[in-house]
């Protein structure tokens, strides 16, 4: 298992302080991997700022035929890099090889996006707008798709001609160190980087000032860092950051195909997503069908440890998001709130938590209020749809949100009202690399995928052709 920094085309063994990676289905040591040191940082800096002179001028057909060469290694090493993911991110085996699935698809879909020009014609002249690219690109990524954002942050980057220094989470390197091996082998040295290492090593590859832009998929809190450090150099941002969404179940619901699509999009990857499900309105008529639905499904689960092909269920990724959300059930149900737990017992060892209801909670409760990002999904009960997107817009996330209705125009118009950069109805979290993701308000800045996504890397250039 590889553990090294890659810097200009080889690997480095880092020369910081050593950070054990663990798994959390049982707490023990995956790796033990050394962080970058600030000078390894700018040494892998340095390295994407050389390549980069030959990089942009990459024909198209290159890139596309490199990214196709590259969606074929992943799919090669699909069971190895899956197996990865469940030791270090504790997702289910099934669920990881959906991860590295996705990926390949996205980089394939990337791959074929083309980069446009604008053409105008005014007063005799001709001007085109091109989208160049911008140098070198920091990406920094989280612990919860470890493998996916990766490559959602490093293809779009390179597609537009740009090169790359990713930092991946410290809890969740392996597998994203393995994406990097692999584009390394197909891309000239420098082009793909990657540096490993704790909130230190990211400050200082985002801060640093050769980098053009930062991509960031994380918390809130340290999207607000990462841009206050790019203020003095104007550096320009996309940040993908929490979420609180809200699912809205109106009284025409057809509950025999929500009720599974609901269970999933509040729990899939342990309710770690930022755009799952997080807290459920449901109208009065539905909500003890919708409750007694969800019972049903919360007791099938079988937690344990992802390799294990009988788990449906995996644990909290770390031991900080594991206490946060115990607490958070613990504060609510101290408060009244009902809490909902399977039948079935839990791990001893490990990071894990049962897929929690929470039923009588009030609306102003922290469970309802903050991003839980964990297995508890708290489900209120309403009667007026009006009051419950006036309530929910006032949050101060805006990553998605759903209405679950037969009738879609107003389901629609509905939509029309909710602050959320994404609204579905009659589904949640299912994400397209043709639409544009990215949140309002604390959730974000800029977007990711489709077209939009892809021009954030890179600069208009208008040139304006007069005759001589
Ligand atoms: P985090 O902010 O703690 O860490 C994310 C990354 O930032 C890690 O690599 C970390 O080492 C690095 N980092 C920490 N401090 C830094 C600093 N000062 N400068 C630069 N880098 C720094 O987030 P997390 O706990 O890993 O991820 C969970 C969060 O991510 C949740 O809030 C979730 O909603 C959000 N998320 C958002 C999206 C989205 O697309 N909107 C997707 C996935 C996760």
């Amino acid at each position: 298992m590889n553990t090294d920094l890659f810097i200009n085309g080889a690997t480095v063994k880092g020369t910081n302080s050593i950070i054990n990676v663990l798994n959390p289905a049982n707490e023990q040591i995956v790796a033990s991997v050394p962080s970058a040191s600030i000078e390894q940082v700018e040494e892998a800096v340095d390295a994407a700022k050389e390549a980069f002179n030959q990089w942009q001028h990459t024909s198209d057909q290159t890139i596309i035929d490199r990214f196709y060469a590259i969606a074929d290694e992943v799919m090669q090493a699909k069971d190895e890099i899956a197996q990865l993911i469940t030791q270090e991110q504790g997702k289910p085996l099934f669920l990881a090889q959906v991860e590295v699935e996705l990926t390949i698809g996205w980089i394939r879909y990337v791959a074929e996006l083309s980069i446009p020009v604008e053409h105008y014609q005014e007063n005799g002249k001709d001007i085109k707008v091109y989208n160049r690219p911008l140098g070198v690109i920091a990406s920094v990524t989280p612990w919860n798709w470890p493998f996916m954002i990766a490559a959602w942050h490093i293809f779009p980057a390179l597609k537009t001609k740009n090169t790359v220094v990713n930092k991946p989470s410290e809890f969740t390197p392996l597998s994203t160190i393995k994406l990097v091996e692999i584009i390394n082998r197909h891309l000239p040295q420098g082009v793909c980087n990657i540096v490993l290492g704790d909130g230190h090593v990211g400050a200082a590859l985002t801060s640093h000032p050769n980098v053009e832009k930062v991509t960031f998929t994380g918390s809130t809190l340290t999207g607000q860092r990462i841009l206050q450090s790019a203020v003095g150099d104007l550096k320009s941002v996309v940040l993908e950051l929490g979420g609180n969404d809200v699912g809205i179940v109106l009284a025409d619901a057809n509950l025999d195909e929500a009720i599974p699509k609901i269970f999933q999009s509040a729990f899939l990857n342990a309710g770690q997503t930022c755009a799952c499900l997080k807290r459920l309105y449901v109208h009065e008529s539905l909500y003890d069908q919708v409750v007694e639905h969800l019972i049903a499904l919360i007791n099938d689960q079988v937690l344990g440890d992802g390799l294990n092909p009988e788990t449906t269920f995996g644990p909290l990724q770390n031991k900080i998001q594991y206490k946060k959300v115990l607490e958070l059930i613990a504060d609510a149900q101290a408060s009244g709130a009902n809490i909902i737990r399977p039948a079935r017992s839990v791990p001893k060892t490990g990071y894990f938590i049962a897929p929690t209801l929470v039923t009588d909670i009030d609306e102003k409760n922290a469970l309802v209020q903050t991003e839980q990002f964990g297995p508890v999904l708290p489900i209120l009960k309403f009667t007026d749809v009006e009051q419950v997107i006036h309530s929910t817009n006032q949050s101060e996330y805006g990553l998605g949100g759903s209405v679950w209705s037969g009738n879609l125009d107003y389901a629609e118009q509905i939509a029309s009202k909710m602050e959320t950069g994404t609204v579905w109805i009659n589904s949640h979290s299912d994400l397209s690399p043709q639409a544009a993701f990215g949140g309002w308000k604390l959730s974000g800045l800029g977007y990711s995928f489709g077209l939009n996504g892809l021009l954030q890397y890179t600069h208009k250039q208008s040139v304006h052709l007069s005759p001589a």
